[in-house]
């Protein structure tokens, strides 16, 4: 999926008389303490009004822990979690927010929170999403063998502010998660190390409501949906009037070659089918460095 920066808009700004969802509530399906984070940053935009739905299993889509795993891309979890929620209560807008971790798509030897938020108005058949992807995340999975070694991951992954998960803690085979004490760590740690000679699997629980860091990328992501909404269509006022492709071609600034770097992006409408050519961004020519031309 490709990433890119929004830049901050000249135009159509927040519309801030826009009722564009004031006709009915919008459910957010979360399990883990993720509602104040997200409906402080979405309230009221365009007339918003989030609730917490209730409580929906949504675990038949996969769990963090890899009890059930996941087969759909984060996005399509997200989408499957708010269509299933709307259904269940009957509801015509519901948000659904997903995090998945794992190595960054670009700096792939660091770990990477990627936190997506998904807003959907089924009966208009429209949806709003916003992606982060952050380094700031202390994802992290090893076996140890000894309490020093224990202790040291501990420290490493700022436990006890960021909870724990022993696999095997209880001595039965089963896992252990939401560990803050580090008594209980400790303890779990044992009973796994009794049962199995091999060493202790020992991993961050990235449940947000257990997980600060995580809280601050979903916290960012919120920001990011709320500020691409308040970008409207010029035409119906359909809020999230969003680039939906780029086209290369930004002259070169000795020669006027067009190069391949960006040069205009397609805005375009998801209620109607107003769209319209706008600069990529604020550099007007190429550098000859990458011109063809200039620079063959
Ligand atoms: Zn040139
Ligand atoms: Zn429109």
């Amino acid at each position: 999926m490709q990433i890119y920066i929004l830049k901050p808009p000249n135009f159509g700004a927040m519309e801030e008389k826009s009722r564009f969802f004031s006709q009915t509530p919008a459910w957010l399906v979360t399990k883990h303490g993720k509602y104040e984070t997200i409906a402080s940053a979405l309230n009221g935009v365009h007339g918003l009004e989030i609730k917490l739905a209730p409580e929906i299993d949504t675990d038949v889509l996969g769990t963090f822990s890899g009890e059930i795993e996941r087969l759909d891309s984060p996005l399509e979890t997200a989408r499957k979690k708010a269509l299933l929620a709307a259904q269940r209560l009957d509801a015509q807008l519901v948000l659904a927010s997903e995090g998945s971790f794992g190595p960054h798509p670009s700096a792939f030897f660091l770990p990477a929170d990627m936190e997506l938020l998904i807003l959907v108005d089924v009966k208009r058949q429209l949806e709003w999403t916003a992606e982060v992807v952050s380094t700031k995340t202390n994802f992290d999975r090893v076996r140890v063998r000894t309490v020093r070694e224990l202790l040291d991951f501990a420290r490493r992954v700022m436990f006890p502010s960021h909870a724990l998960i022993v696999h095997n803690g209880d001595g039965q085979g089963g896992i252990v998660k939401g560990i803050t004490e580090e008594s209980k760590l400790l303890d779990c740690f044992r009973l796994a190390a009794a049962a199995n000679g091999n060493g202790v699997d020992v991993e961050t629980d990235m449940r947000a409501h257990f997980n600060p860091s995580r809280m601050s990328v979903i916290s960012e992501a919120a920001h990011k949906l709320a500020q691409k909404l308040s970008i409207s269509c010029s035409v119906c006022e359909c809020p999230g009037f969003a680039p939906v492709k780029h086209h290369s071609g930004l002259p070169c600034s000795w020669c006027g070659t067009p190069t391949r770097l960006p040069f205009l992006s397609t805005w375009a409408c998801q209620l109607c089918s107003y769209h319209e050519d706008r600069p990529f961004g604020e550099t007007e020519k190429a550098d000859p460095g990458q011109c063809d031309v200039c620079n063959p």
